[in-house]
């Protein structure tokens, strides 16, 4: 059996993250690795708080603190969100964990060792009042390109260029709006260019999907440069060169660092610290990587980079899906305009598998999408509802009341029935080529059909009209309606899993759902005749019909709410 490593990108905890980044990433990652485990594949499903580097440090100099006391509410808080989630992580980590550190530490030594780190001058912005260089968003100043007077040190927010602080007109302090002076100072840099020819073999041969490799292509095709892997910051690694005192690692290289040393973790934590490797070094495991389309060069170029000029037997990204973007009513998600929802906020108005299952439908898999008022309340109302919803409710109602809440044994079958059953044990099948093809919209589009096929077949058999007269045709029709109920409880566990467990002990079913192996049993008949099932409740309920008017409002009234809840670091000011 392969071994999976499912990896989600690390959230940078000086944020909520919003609704665009939890399908960007982390939902679509734990959609995934519960259907794996579901399958009973064998699969480690990691991430963690990115929280080192320039932006935190410098909210932590305004505020005269220290960074991990502001990390360390920020993280409690976004992993307890993740949890109400219902993301079923195996580590979620952090940066500032012992072993995250120690093993970035170790990993930057080998290549450092093995002639991938070389060490050159580079001319900084440093303040001489805070007496410090100024790295990335340290600085700002004005951008030589579009004129935009907030610019920093590593990129302009308003043209996305990206910048040398050298580039910047009248470069200024961040921490005291000071004037900067340009001093010499000395940075590590990963020798990139030193592996150009086996990046360029490996992406040609890779089985990562055509976005993702042909932008790769492009970008190795312009001549790989040298990246520096150090800055000036005192929050974060430091790094392990020597004459590097003082210096730290960038953040981008240790998070990505962050999949493995996370797994490391896990294993360590279950008492088996060198299991990993198992993982890791077996070139047969399957690695998949859920991203936003901005971090493709950072995950299909530097860090299989990394990981060849470890030496060591590393298994590099097997797939890598990277969504496109979330809109929000039309523009870009924004913090400083308020624009958009975060996931805290969410939660006070609905529960979590409202948010997973519309954010599914909504996934940005091919292109930019908008999320909408509308279009929430259409797939509640009309998706969840009136297709799934009704469908359980309509089968397990009339079970309930007319067969004694009993499955029956079921009579002769027709052409209709017979391709119902059809129908539905070969249901798991088309959802699990949409799910291994990374198309999870198109899969819970499949788990939808099942419901409204499953309406359909009900209307055409009406079972109520012959329990009196035709009782065997009756109990055919319902042995296959509340069957098919019961494999749609397993094809709608990796999406809804709350709702799909309510389902399962609505049929009367032990244990969980969520259970190893199961998505491979509703390829037959889960209910045998004679089972019992429990008094059925309505699974989702209708949003009312002037909800997308007021969800503006009902928003940012929860959002007062959640700012008084939130730790200092993602509360906004
Ligand atoms: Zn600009
Ligand atoms: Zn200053």
């Amino acid at each position: 059996m392969a071994k999976w490593v499912v990896a989600s990108a690390w959230p940078y905890v000086n944020n909520v993250p919003h609704l665009g980044n939890l399908i960007g990433s982390i939902l679509s990652a734990d959609v995934f690795a519960r259907y794996l485990r579901l399958r009973g594949e064998d699969v480690v499903f990691v991430s963690g708080s990115d929280e080192h580097g320039t932006p935190i440090e410098i909210e932590a100099i305004k505020r005269g603190v220290h960074p991990k006391e502001l990390t360390d509410q920020a993280h409690e808080y976004v992993s307890k969100l993740f949890q109400e989630y219902m993301i079923s992580f195996d580590n979620y980590t952090r940066t500032e964990s012992e072993t995250h550190k120690r093993f970035v530490q170790g990993f930057f030594m080998r290549l450092y060792e093995n002639g991938y780190i070389f060490d050159q001058y580079d001319t900084l912005p440093y303040c001489p009042r805070d007496k410090m260089f100024l790295p990335d968003r340290f600085v700002v100043g004005t951008c030589p390109y579009c004129g935009y007077p907030k610019a920093h040190g590593d990129q302009c927010d308003n043209c996305g260029r990206l910048l040398h602080p050298t580039e910047l007109i009248n470069p200024r302090c961040a921490i005291c709006g000071g004037p900067v002076e340009f001093r010499k100072t000395r940075h590590w840099f990963f020798d990139l260019p030193k592996l150009q020819g086996r990046i360029l073999e490996w992406l040609k041969n890779s089985s990562l999907p055509a976005n993702v490799k042909n932008y790769s292509l492009n970008w190795v095709a312009e001549g790989l440069k040298p990246r520096s892997v150090t800055r000036d910051n005192k929050w974060g690694i430091p790094a392990p060169f020597p004459g590097a005192e003082g210096k730290t690692i960038y953040v981008w290289f240790e998070a990505l660092l962050g999949y493995i040393s996370a797994t490391i973790e896990y294993f360590e934590k279950l008492g088996e610290p060198d299991r990993w490797k198992t993982y890791w070094f077996d070139q047969e495991t399957k690695t998949v990587y859920f991203i936003g389309k901005d971090n493709i060069p950072f995950h299909a170029i530097i860090f299989p980079a990394m990981l060849m000029a470890s030496g060591e037997p590393y298994t590099l990204p097997w797939y890598i899906s990277a969504t496109e973007y979330l809109m929000y009513e039309g523009e870009q998600f924004s913090k400083s305009r308020r624009h958009g929802i975060w996931i805290d906020e969410a939660l006070e108005l609905l529960p979590a598998d409202y948010w997973r299952f519309a954010l599914i439908k909504m996934r940005p898999e091919t292109k930019d999408t908008n999320f909408t008022w509308e279009e929430f309340y259409r797939i509640v109302n009309s998706d969840m509802n009136d297709d799934i919803g009704n469908y359980v409710h309509r089968v397990l109602k009339f079970l309930y009341s007319r067969f004694n809440a009993t499955v029956p044994e079921p009579g002769p079958a027709t052409r209709e029935d017979e391709e119902f059953m059809e129908y539905y044990t070969t249901a798991p099948d088309r959802v699990a080529k949409h799910l291994e093809s990374f198309r999870l919209k198109q899969a819970l589009e499949e788990v939808i059909e099942l419901a409204r096929r499953g309406n359909q077949y009900l209307n055409a058999r009406a079972p109520w009209e012959k329990a009196k007269m035709a009782p065997a045709e009756a109990a055919t029709i319902m042995y296959n309606a509340v069957n098919s109920v019961a494999t749609l409880a397993v094809l709608l566990a990796p999406f809804v899993p709350a709702a799909a467990d309510r389902l399962w002990r609505m049929l009367g079913l032990e244990g969980t759902v969520h259970r190893a192996g199961v998505w491979l049993e509703a390829k037959k008949p889960l209910l045998k005749p004679g089972h019992r099932i429990s008094r059925p409740e309505p699974l989702f309920s209708k949003l009312p019909p002037d909800f997308a008017e007021k969800a503006e409002a009902m928003i940012a009234e929860a959002r007062r709410r959640v700012m008084e809840k939130r730790p200092p670091l993602l509360r906004w000011q």
